[in-house]
């Protein structure tokens, strides 16, 4: 086994330092979590009414449409949510687009901007094996609601909602415009959130915060540490398509040639693998998250994150090499996904091709990560043609007044979990609208399993009846304390 560069760079440096200043570092740090009592609650009645919403929700099968598709599903499920949020959708201003929602609850103040709830009825399909309950049942067994949507993302859509609802109907008043929008195209990279952004930039409109799904209240995905974290989504990486193509003249398999196309693509493949060719580095989220997790872990690791001026060489190479997920919050990461050679088993190809899907890091955008890659394809004499590609978005600062506002106020309501900024490897409708707001927050306040997550579009999605009710309370109190 191979020592990670960044090792073998920190073990001597770390000998050097006196040990013991650091020890009183990390001792110092070490933290633990006030034991309060939660600033929202919920009653049992109330829990079993909103998982009632949501199953009906998830109950119409809202899958994504292209933008030129008929969507009536999509006006039935509106005609849904208008019976089953009355208040929200006969007080709200219509500004809908197309099939996609957009409400507005106006202020009380002109001077101030407004705020934005986000999310989108569109659903993935639900072609996977496994499945154990009918995807679009909305069954309310052993305490979940299950179906294809329950969490991504009707469930961020219901509290939302139930949250406005009941706002109305305590008599509450907002200071600045609250505006709601649901796409009906996010899950296909449809054009809904594009139209609305833009709509909402020409009606000069300037937002203080959005606030999609993304981050939520998560356990267990840390290793080493003990409590659940509420993980605002802060940047989302990008997302490109690049075809790597390898020609030649063809011939006969019977007498196969030396470094014919598919084994150039294959030579390709393998050091793009092994080498991990993309830039490194901690950056924005990065510390941040190590520095508001560090206080709650135990010693070595505390020590390890706290003195990251000695050992950051090491906490970099661990995050490479431990798993793809660590990899990824890092660097830019590659993955070839389809492959094309000849149309026979006989047959060597004149050309054959393979797609990589690429998502750029912040500290390595699209054009760099690819010049990397072109770089070793020219080795081996494979051409690479760019298909599609986004540079990750803006990141919205954790030192910003919005964020810290809302770090605080998830504190109140969730004393027992540890807030952070975020990155996000995935793709949500929000950074769309980077270009009427600075703060683009990704998170939902639901709390969600190691399992509930990967049941996300795959089988078996299923999200809590009590999460349900704390994530609509929670809405409530961010909407009220602001
Ligand atoms: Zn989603």
């Amino acid at each position: 086994m191979s020592i990670p560069k960044g090792l073998k760079i920190a073990v001597p440096a770390a000998l050097g330092i006196p040990a013991a200043l650091g020890a009183v570092r990390a001792a110092a740090a070490n933290k633990t979590l006030p034991i309060v009592p939660p600033a929202v609650s919920w009653t049992p009645e109330e829990a079993q009414r909103y998982a009632e919403k949501l199953s009906a929700m998830v109950q119409i099968p809202t899958l994504s449409k292209k933008e030129d598709e008929p969507y009536e599903t999509f006006l039935t499920f509106q005609e849904t949510l208008a019976a089953l949020f009355p208040r929200v959708f006969e007080t709200l201003e219509n500004h809908d687009l197309n099939g996609n929602l957009l409400r507005r609850w106006k202020g009380t103040d002109p001077d101030r901007n407004g705020i934005l709830l986000m999310g989108h009825q569109d659903v993935v399909p639900v072609d996977q094996a496994g499945w154990t309950k009918d995807p679009f049942s909305g069954a309310i067994e052993d305490g979940c609601v299950w179906g294809r949507g329950a969490m991504d993302c009707k469930s961020t859509v219901c509290c939302e909602l139930q949250a406005l609802e009941e706002l109305l109907e305590e008599g509450f008043t907002p200071k600045q415009d609250i505006w709601f929008f649901a796409s009906r195209n996010e899950e296909n990279s449809g054009g809904g959130a594009d139209a609305v952004a833009a709509h909402l930039r020409e009606q000069g409109v300037r937002l203080d915060l959005v606030l999609d799904e993304g981050g939520a209240i998560v356990d267990g995905m840390i290793p080493g540490l003990s409590m659940p974290v509420a993980a605002i989504g802060v940047v989302e990486k990008g997302f490109c398509n690049v075809k790597f193509t390898a020609r030649s003249a063809g011939g006969h398999s019977s007498t196969p040639p030396k470094n014919s196309p598919l084994i150039r693509l294959s030579k390709l493949m393998v050091e793009v693998d092994k080498k991990m060719p993309f830039r490194a580095k901690l950056v924005t989220p990065m510390p941040e998250i190590l520095d508001n997790v560090a206080p709650y872990l135990s010693f070595p690791l505390r020590f390890l994150l706290v003195n990251r001026n000695v050992f950051g060489g090491l906490i970099k190479a661990a995050f490479v090499h431990l798993s793809g997920q660590t990899r990824a919050f890092v660097q830019s990461t590659a993955a070839f996904t389809m492959a094309q050679g000849s149309t026979a088993p006989n047959v060597l190809p004149d050309e054959a091709s393979v797609i990589c899907n690429i998502r750029p890091s912040q500290q390595q955008n699209a054009e760099q990560t690819v010049a990397v890659l072109r770089k070793i394809a020219a080795k081996y004499d494979v051409e690479a043609e760019v298909l599609f590609s986004r540079d990750a978005s803006k990141t919205s600062s954790p030192d910003s007044a919005e964020f810290k506002q809302l770090a605080e106020n998830l504190r109140a309501c969730l004393p027992d979990c540890v807030v952070t900024p975020y990155l996000m490897t995935g793709g949500t409708d929000s950074r769309r609208f980077e270009i009427v707001c600075d703060n683009v927050l990704r998170f939902t306040p639901t709390r969600l399993s190691k399992a509930q997550i990967e049941a996300m579009h795959a089988a078996n999605e299923n999200v809590t009846i009590s999460a349900i009710a704390e994530g609509v309370k929670i809405y409530k109190y961010l909407l009220t304390h602001r």
